[in-house]
């Protein structure tokens, strides 16, 4: 068949074959958040485009190219959401949520949105799954919010994957750092990308994420952050290394972290499965202790992470591992005889009642058809309703399993089914 619609560029449907696993990872991701004692917010899918302009900062990717604008009937201006945490945090400011105090834990998972260019890992519409702990500067909950990463991924099986860690420092030690990569790279200007080039006027430390292979060989020598770093964060940063080996994260240390937008400070992290090749950052987070605030609430501390389902299901399907139950009716029902027939709908709400999960096809009337639907099925067991057996008040179970059978009446059954 062919549509007569296409699909958006770089979106994709998940269909009923995959659909499982995505829940699958979803539910997982879920548990391990409720293990940590995160709760779950829903935010809505736009917002007002400031708010990521602002809170991103202009010379960020998103920011710059990526955020799917529009204008409302009323003029206002919006974006389809392209990250989770200014969303959180702006719901967080507006309804007060740090009323009681202490640590507000919170995750969510969703759509989001970038204008990119699609390739394998990359789309324009993908989900995130991400926490965010707002309210405390202690070192011990950047690596809580790693740690809960690292348990998520061990629990889905995943033994291909590094958490790297460096410090990007505060606004006074930032500043100091950036001259000293402007005063690295100025002589070089020349050599730069297009991109670069703008970014060592604007926002310098970008310059060490580009994928440009001579800006990337220019970066190589540049100085690195750690080496900047005043005494708070260091030792910071030497806090969050000890609670890491408590929780018993393994990490590496990687000066090469910068994160694309502006609100990070302190800890910035990734977590990355090389092999997935170009794009293998399965998530990646960081401290913003300035978003609260610039944002228009108290300046509270943050703390968080962001990852995409695609590259976690791609990651597992590396790895061959399992993800997730098929959706298989426990009970297919076979019908013989019209007043078989017209008996099913009472008996299957019965059954569905009971939470025994029912299958039934009214468009096939012969035992043979149906038994060979229930074996497509992967029922465990048939329930076969006859004219006779509607005389005697009973139905015959059947354990397609054990290939075994029972007449039982309707109100046995639930007894009978063994899970
Ligand atoms: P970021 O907010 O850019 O740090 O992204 C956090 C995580 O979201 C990344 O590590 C990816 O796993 C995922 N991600 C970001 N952008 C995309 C995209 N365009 N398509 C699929 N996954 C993405």
């Amino acid at each position: 068949m062919s549509s007569k619609y296409n699909l958006p560029r770089g979106t994709y449907d998940i269909l009923p074959d995959v659909s499982h696993k995505w829940e699958y990872i979803i539910n997982l991701f879920k548990d391990t958040a409720k293990l940590f004692n995160f709760k779950e917010i829903v935010t809505p899918i736009f917002e007002e485009a400031d708010l990521f302009e602002r809170s991103s900062g202009e010379t960020s990717d998103i920011v710059q190219k990526e955020m799917y604008k529009f204008y409302d009937r009323k003029g206002r201006e919006f974006a389809l959401r392209p990250e989770g945490t200014a969303p959180v945090v702006r719901s967080f400011v507006e309804n007060n949520l740090n009323a009681q105090g202490g640590i507000q834990k919170l995750f969510y998972v969703g759509p989001m949105f970038r204008y990119d260019r699609p390739q394998k890992g990359r789309y324009r519409q993908f989900y995130q799954y991400g926490v965010e702990a707002i309210g405390s500067n202690n070192p011990f909950v950047d690596a809580e919010v790693i740690a809960l990463f690292y348990t998520f991924a061990r629990k889905l099986g995943l033994t291909d994957f590094e958490v790297e860690i460096n410090s990007v420092g505060n606004d006074d030690v930032s500043k100091i750092y950036d001259e000293a990569l402007i005063k690295y790279f100025l002589p070089h200007k020349e050599e730069l990308c297009g991109d670069c080039q703008e970014r060592l006027e604007k926002k310098p430390r970008r310059l060490l994420d580009c994928k440009v292979k001579n800006c990337q060989a220019l970066g190589k020598e540049a100085p690195i952050m750690l080496d900047y770093l005043d005494e708070e964060c260091s030792t910071h940063f030497e806090q969050v290394k000890r609670y890491l080996d408590q929780f018993q994260v393994p990490y590496n240390v990687n000066p090469r972290i910068v994160r694309g937008l502006d609100y990070y400070t302190h800890t910035a992290f990734e977590f990355l499965n090389n092999k997935l090749g170009a794009q293998n950052a399965i998530g990646a987070g960081g401290r913003y202790n300035g978003l609260v605030e610039q944002i228009g609430g108290k300046p509270l501390p943050g703390v968080g992470f962001a990852g995409g389902f695609e590259r976690l299901l791609l990651s597992m399907e590396a790895e061959n591992l399992f993800s997730g139950d098929e959706v298989i009716p426990q009970v297919y029902v076979a019908a013989i005889g019209e007043k078989a027939q017209d008996h099913v709908a009472g008996i299957i709400n019965f059954l569905r009642m009971n939470n025994i999960s029912a299958e039934y096809d009214p468009d096939k009337t012969s035992l043979k058809a149906q038994m060979k639907a229930a074996d497509k099925f992967k029922a465990k067991y048939a329930l076969i309703i006859g004219d006779d057996e509607l005389i005697r008040g009973v139905v015959t179970l059947k354990n397609l399993q054990e290939r075994s059978q029972v007449d039982v009446t309707l109100q046995e059954i639930p007894s009978q089914i063994k899970l």
